[in-house]
């Protein structure tokens, strides 16, 4: 081989580096960065021997983008459905850059008798500026319900404890301020929170336990007590948080690049391949209809007690369900990981933009008993956009809330994508989630991200998801 061949070739060889760097840069960072400002959280639970109960600690260093007099965190625990089953979060103590702070807290849609309220108030001793990094200290206890069917709970029997939202939340949404709608007794999510970095989650467990975090796994160390080992984890960008611990079976898993970590109670003898197989199936579906998976491990729980599924940012408890039910279940837990995971939104507020478009991703990729937009009639074709404070003043407020935002929501999304062409409709669909990835969508990104198909634009109208035009 000449010199100048020799030259020609590595040329050649940089270019091929350069371009494969940029091609596996793609690939590895698809989304926008999260907010570079984001809340820093550091968040340890320590857990009861027998799983009733547990104690933490959370650190924020909270950096807001305008100014505030004071810190809202939302105790989400406390809400009916999880309070009425025994659940509740209390909050015994709070620090502001060091100085002992007194914290307000409120019912706000918890029930008279919960031992705490949703929200909790801390007025600051000065206002903050935007651009200034406030740190809160806040230790708390949690209580956990026998054999819930919710995001928090205990089973005695089967020796495990599920618990998600289960810390005091920063309620702060970028450009809006403090999220404070109440909580109310629906089915249903109602918690915002921006992305934050998750600098270390920490469980401490009496070792005969299994651990499922959120995030990565970044290795254990003993505890302090005898017969205790602290299980650490951590994350870049997440907007919650959710932890099992137990005697639990584990299968962990590589899908197309992804950690999937799927558990249940020993005693269950669940079919945790199955329930594998079934995620690589959703997960292959989803990636092709949304783009890339958000996160690079899934920590994937089969609860009990639970006869559905509840989604968390890298991480869902499913409910144990029949096999048949499995596939749509999955699908549609997973299809969270973009819709409320990656593409946050209000729960409480437009409850929509998650559930009407996981149900519409599910239905795509694993079909489920959705009416069709044409079979619903012209009554019931509204509400989709309502919030959840809405739900709870009308008949039958669980199943209304579920048929109207799943399945009036899903359908009528489908019924868009028909209208608009598949093609251009999927298009600003994955153009929506890279857009609003790491961020709080509202409708109106939604409009935004369907400028162009006014045929779709006219059928979320039709059914109350946006406001109508001109308005
Ligand atoms: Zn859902």
């Amino acid at each position: 081989m000449s010199p100048r061949a020799r030259i020609g070739l590595a040329v050649l060889l940089a270019l091929v580096v350069l371009v494969c760097d940029a091609c596996s840069g793609a690939k590895t960072q698809p989304f926008p960065s999260p907010w570079a400002d984001r809340p820093v959280v550091s968040l340890g639970f320590d857990v009861a021997a027998d799983l009733h109960s547990a104690t933490g600690q959370e650190t924020v260093v909270f950096t807001p983008d305008q100014a505030t007099c004071e810190l809202v965190f939302r105790n989400w625990p406390n809400k009916p459905t999880t309070a009425r089953a025994g659940n509740s979060l209390v909050v015994d103590q709070v620090t502001v850059d060091g100085q002992e702070a007194a914290a307000q807290n409120s019912a706000d849609g918890a029930p008279d008798d919960a031992p705490a309220g949703t929200l909790l108030r801390i007025p600051l001793a000065t206002c903050a500026q935007p651009g200034q990094h406030i740190t809160v200290v806040l230790d708390f206890r949690l209580t956990l319900g026998e054999d819930v069917d919710e995001r928090i709970g205990t089973s005695s029997t089967d020796q495990i404890a599920w618990f998600g939202t289960a810390f005091p939340l920063l309620a702060w949404e970028r450009g809006q301020g403090w999220q404070r709608d109440p909580a109310v007794p629906v089915n249903g999510e109602m918690a915002v929170s921006e992305d934050f970095r998750l600098t270390s989650l920490e469980v401490t467990a009496p070792s005969k336990f299994q651990v499922m975090g959120t995030g990565t796994a970044a290795g254990t160390r003993r505890g302090a007590d005898a017969g205790t080992t602290v299980h650490q984890f951590t994350a870049s960008a997440v907007r919650d948080v959710t932890v099992t611990v137990g005697q639990l079976d584990v299968t962990d898993r590589t899908i197309d690049g992804v950690n999937v970590h799927v558990a249940a109670a020993q005693g269950t003898e669940t079919d945790l391949s199955a329930w594998t197989d079934e995620v690589a199936v959703a997960q292959k579906a989803l990636v092709k209809l949304l783009g890339p998976m958000p996160y690079q491990d899934l920590w994937l729980t089969v609860v009990p007690s639970q006869s559905s599924g509840i989604e968390f940012p890298g991480a869902v408890q499913f409910g144990a369900v029949d096999p048949n039910a499995r596939a749509p279940l999955v699908a549609h837990e997973l299809a969270h990981m973009w819709f409320y995971g990656l593409v946050g939104n209000d729960q409480g507020r437009d409850p929509w933009l998650d559930e009407s478009f996981a149900t519409y991703a599910q239905l795509l990729t694993a079909g489920g008993d959705t009416p069709a937009f044409g079979d619903i009639p012209q009554a019931d074709r509204r509400d989709v956009g309502k919030p959840m404070t809405y739900w709870p003043h009308v008949r039958h407020p669980n199943t209304a809330y579920y048929d109207t935002v799943y399945n009036v929501g899903a359908a009528a999304l489908l019924q868009a994508r028909q209208s608009a062409g598949a093609d251009a409709f999927d298009a600003a669909v994955r153009e929506y989630v890279r857009r609003n990835a790491y961020a709080v969508a509202t409708p109106k990104d939604v409009e935004a991200a369907f400028a162009d198909l006014p045929q779709a634009l006219a059928v979320l109208r039709e059914v109350g998801a946006l406001p109508s035009a001109g308005r």
